[in-house]
């Protein structure tokens, strides 16, 4: 074979053997880009799942109640099998508790339909209640958080916000994030747990707008609702909550909410660990329980 011959036979197995490589790379970024759009439509799946409890209820459709009524706002604290304590819900109770929910068509309201039904007396199904956990306990994520999402439920946690990520007994921001997701909204309960009575002014305007705005920064929407701790709270308290844009707020007082206690003063059903099934129906079918 003369040179020439050699050299072309060279140039030639070199240039079949680069277009093979490039079809074998070009082959493996499809594969990626592939699955890259799979990552993409599994995304839009999981965005379309979530968005389910953000899109706004119209309950005309069923037998529906005006804001001259009340509305159970069901209290909560932690729910887990571990040792009685009178804040501590067994978890098997608060499932039988949801069960007894769900099989009697109970519809679970947002606190912005609460707020919505007693400011502009957009009606809601006659058996309508809120769901509300106190302190953020890491427990609502672990045992109640399954329970609410597999009923659909709406349910409301009220956070100290400087336990977040820094108490092993209290939620992680990523378990919050998770759940706003999926129809658990996260609002304030303070700083520190504070005792708002025996705050001044100053200090109370202080932890409220702090929580508030961590919580903000964190979830990226606007915090609006507070549970006092203790139930404790002032008439500064009041005027600090309008300063900082809180439109209504919960006490620990037993009864039904109502609009005519005013919206900073509501009322709630406390569910503690020594309530049995027949307990918790009493509270929330009867408004004078
Ligand atoms: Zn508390």
């Amino acid at each position: 074979m003369s040179l020439t011959k050699k050299i072309i036979l060279i140039f030639l197995l070199i240039f079949i053997s680069s277009t093979l490589a490039f079809m074998l790379i070009n082959n493996k970024k499809s594969e990626k880009y592939n699955k890259n759009i799979n990552v993409v439509n599994n995304k839009s799946k999981v965005k379309e799942h979530k968005n389910k409890y953000l899109e706004k209820r119209n309950f005309s459709c069923s037998e529906v109640i005006y804001n001259d009524k009340s509305i159970p706002v069901i209290m909560y604290h932690s729910i887990d099998n571990k040792e009685d304590s009178e804040l501590r819900v067994s978890t098997n109770k608060f499932l039988e508790q949801m069960t007894y929910l769900k099989e009697n068509n109970y519809t679970t309201l947002t606190l912005d339909e609460l707020y919505e039904f007693f400011i502009n007396n957009k009606p809601v199904p006659k058996k309508s209640l809120v769901i509300t956990f106190d302190d953020g306990y890491r427990d609502n994520y672990e045992n109640a958080y399954p329970i609410l999402k597999k009923f659909d439920f709406h349910a409301i946690i009220f956070v100290v916000t400087s336990t977040i990520d820094n108490d092993v007994n209290c939620l992680t921001s990523n378990q919050i994030k998770e759940m706003k997701f999926n129809g658990i909204d996260i609002q304030s309960h303070t700083l520190k747990h504070d005792n708002l009575y025996e705050l001044t002014y100053n200090e109370q305007l202080e932890t409220l707008k702090k929580s508030k705005n961590d919580l903000e920064k964190m979830l990226n929407n606007k915090v609006k609702y507070l549970a006092y701790p203790y139930g404790m709270w002032n008439d500064n308290t009041i005027k600090a909550l309008k300063e900082c844009d809180y439109i209504m707020a919960f006490t620990t007082n037993s009864g039904w909410a109502n609009k005519d206690n005013g919206l900073y003063k509501l009322n709630r059903v406390y569910i503690n660990g020594n309530a049995d099934l027949n307990e918790f129906k009493r509270r929330i079918n009867n408004a004078n329980y």
